[in-house]
């Protein structure tokens, strides 16, 4: 497959929404050449939030795993040294963070579109993420005052890891005909080979 068709989902979480930067995110990802092929506005039931997370089966461990380092690599005590633990606490803090009000669901498709996205995302906590990524630039948040009061780490976007995560992911949030097939006129740019059809 040619990675032009790749696709990848991207959730708004609540707190973009009620910051005001749908738009914001939106533009970030079509500035970079992707195309939006499925979009709705919902209130995620706690089970679909389950369901979205777990749709991987290592992620409650891998969750957990990193976590784990995460604290250790900034000097703090993990509440706990089994994985499982940790990644199913992170999974009951996120079933409240994702249902507490509207998020908006999208697919994305173009070249690299896991990878594109995650970059323009940044890494999960917001006080590390770097400068100039959505997560970086349009919030704060830590592992540190997450845990303090109890709840996930507010970064407000969730994008696909891998193109596996996305296929399932997309295939959870989206029936097959809410996805959309259809050219964009920037990818007679994006993706011509000659550049052969710009002059008269
Ligand atoms: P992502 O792919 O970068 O979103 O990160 P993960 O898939 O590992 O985790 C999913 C979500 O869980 C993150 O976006 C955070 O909102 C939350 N989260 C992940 N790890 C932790 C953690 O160690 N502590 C807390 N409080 N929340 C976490
Ligand atoms: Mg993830």
């Amino acid at each position: 497959m040619h990675r032009k068709s790749e696709k990848t989902l991207v959730i708004l979480k609540p707190d973009s929404i009620q910051r005001g930067l749908i738009g914001e995110i939106i533009s970030r990802f079509e500035r970079a050449g992707l195309k939006m092929i499925g979009v709705k506005l919902v209130v995620p039931t706690a089970a679909m939030a389950e369901k979205h997370y777990t749709t991987d089966p290592e992620w409650i461990m891998k969750t957990g795993r990193k976590s784990i380092e995460a604290y250790k690599k900034n000097g703090k005590k993990p509440p706990s040294d089994n994985p499982e633990e940790v990644g199913k606490k992170v999974l009951n803090n996120l079933k409240h963070y994702l249902t507490c009000g509207p998020v908006v669901v999208m697919a994305w498709r173009g070249i690299h579109a896991v990878g594109v996205i995650r970059k323009l995302v940044g890494s999960t906590e917001p006080l590390s993420s770097d400068v100039g990524t959505i997560r970086g630039d349009y919030t704060i948040d830590s592992y540190e005052i997450a845990d303090l009061d109890g709840r996930a780490v507010r970064n407000l976007i969730h994008a696909s890891g891998t193109e596996d995560e996305a296929e399932k992911e997309i295939s959870l949030w989206f029936k097959k005909d809410e996805i959309i097939k259809y050219n964009l006129v920037s990818e007679r740019i994006l993706y011509d080979i000659n550049l052969d059809g710009i002059l008269e």
